[in-house]
């Protein structure tokens, strides 16, 4: 499905690039051959069994699965690794991190690296390398276009396509900014290598570095009074997105705006005419303004934080809506749905996107607790045969594979019945696709509450 959207040169290296049976894998030139010649490399091998993962496509090696580091003196963190299994087989190379859970971020596998030897354990080439891939992928994607000037540009571990994938690293272009998001060493340490291929980008004009503050000190790096490359004090950028206009926060939530909703929101904007739309976890008001684009009766937008409905209030203006049609409410999401369920308010469609309620494995339990309940909730309040279309954006919940049980467990707490009419993954930035891989943050359902 998703091999008609690319072209063919990219279709090919991004479905067999992380195939363990890559047939050129026996010829002489291995990863093994070309560290023989490098002096100081260090070798981390894994526990036996512990490898298949990374094969799969993972790139972060966490401490718990590495057996022995082999090289002295031990690596530091930045350098340059060699990742073996149990036989001490290199499996793929990646950068080393001392203090990380994940001591190793894979840059590139075994197979890999004997196609694409000029990128064999070495950065600059490796992130030259993906860069060129990211941009040529997303201009066949048709981005950026006249309709649509925000998306993403690199998507850390989750990008789709392996081609361009970076962990630690993620890249949202908004019109002619860049918003740099850091959440891991390596990252900074190429910081200047990065704004380099950004800057081939002939459109880009400013680059905005976001650093994940708190995750980077687990990473070892303290970078709180370090001070941003672009000098122009630059606070807001304007962006289409599907036609309509935003007024992008560059101090706003994670990059300044979910780009990866896009293809989910223009669904919205397909089916909502005459329809009353709720918009619950509304953000800058990305489903209420799609919703009301599309027709909708009336929309109402709720969030928990003033700043983000400032944003969604403008972006209303920016594009001249009736604010008879779409308002918006500061309020708790739970509180709100709660009250509306006792007063037996419904809406047509409701759209629930809270914020990653399970940001790692071990408050999954507790994490799918919370979906239950909202999910209920929003299911109480939807329209009997209307639409709910609900979000997660947890990564571990997208692995686990439990949303829809969850969703199945809301519904039953709800007393109601549910059909799936869709359910896909997120654009960043790629064509909706049921068949996105597992590792994808998002994940989507839209469904019908009987
Ligand atoms: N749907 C949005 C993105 C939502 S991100 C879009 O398309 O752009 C999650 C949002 O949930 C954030 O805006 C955050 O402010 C909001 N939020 C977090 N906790 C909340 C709560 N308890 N009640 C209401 N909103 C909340």
């Amino acid at each position: 499905m998703l091999a008609i959207q690319l072209p063919a040169r990219l279709v090919v290296r991004s479905i067999t690039s992380f195939s363990s049976t890559s047939t050129t894998a026996a010829t002489a030139t291995t990863l093994q051959e070309i560290a023989a010649t490098r002096k100081g490399l260090a070798k981390v091998v894994l526990k036996k069994g512990k490898t298949q993962i990374f094969r799969d496509g993972s790139p972060m090696v966490y401490s718990g699965a590495v057996d022995r580091i082999i090289g002295r003196p031990p690596p530091k963190t930045g350098d340059i690794v060699l990742v073996a299994d149990g036989l001490e087989k290199p499996i793929g190379w990646g950068l080393y991190n001392s203090v990380s859970m994940f001591c190793v971020r894979l840059m590139q596998l075994e197979e890999e690296a004997t196609r694409d030897l000029n990128c064999a354990l070495d950065m600059e080439k490796l992130l030259e390398t993906r860069f060129d891939a990211a941009i040529e992928l997303r201009r066949s994607l048709g981005l950026p276009s006249v309709d649509t000037t925000a998306y993403r540009l690199i998507n850390s571990e989750v990008d789709i396509y392996f081609i361009c994938r970076l962990s630690g690293l993620i890249i949202d272009v908004f019109g002619d900014v860049a918003v740099v998001a850091s959440s891991a060493a390596w990252v900074e340490q190429y910081k200047s290598e990065i704004e380099l291929h950004i800057r081939t980008m002939k459109n880009i004009k400013h680059i905005k570095w976001r650093p994940s503050i708190d995750i980077l000190k687990e990473e070892g790096l303290d970078i709180t009074d370090q001070t941003d490359s672009d000098s122009s004090m630059l606070s807001e950028v304007k962006v289409i997105e599907n036609g309509i206009c935003y007024n992008v926060s560059l101090a706003g939530q994670k990059t300044g705006f979910y780009a990866d909703q896009r293809e989910n929101r223009r669904l919205i904007s397909l089916i909502s005419k005459g329809q009353k739309v709720l918009d619950v976890f509304c953000y800058s008001g990305g489903f209420a303004l799609n919703a009301a684009k599309g027709g909708a009766e009336y929309v109402i937008g709720i969030d928990s934080s003033s700043p983000a409905l400032e944003l969604a209030e403008e972006n209303v203006r920016l594009n001249k809506f009736n604010p008879e049609k779409i308002s918006f409410m500061r309020k708790d999401a739970t509180e709100f749905m709660k009250e509306a369920a006792s007063r037996q308010k419904v809406w047509d469609i409701v759209i629930l996107d809270p914020p990653k309620l399970a940001p790692r494995r071990k408050v999954l339990q507790n994490a799918s607790g919370m979906y239950r309940n909202l999910n209920s909730l929003a299911m109480k309040i939807t329209k009997k045969g209307g639409l709910l279309m609900t979000c997660s954006c947890s990564g571990a919940i997208t692995q686990s594979g439990t949303f829809l049980r969850i969703l199945q467990g809301a519904a039953s707490l709800a007393g109601r019945k549910i059909t799936i009419l869709r359910q896909a993954g997120a654009a960043c930035d790629h064509p909706i696709d049921p068949s996105y891989p597992e590792g994808a943050y998002l994940t989507n359902y839209l469904l019908r509450v009987l």
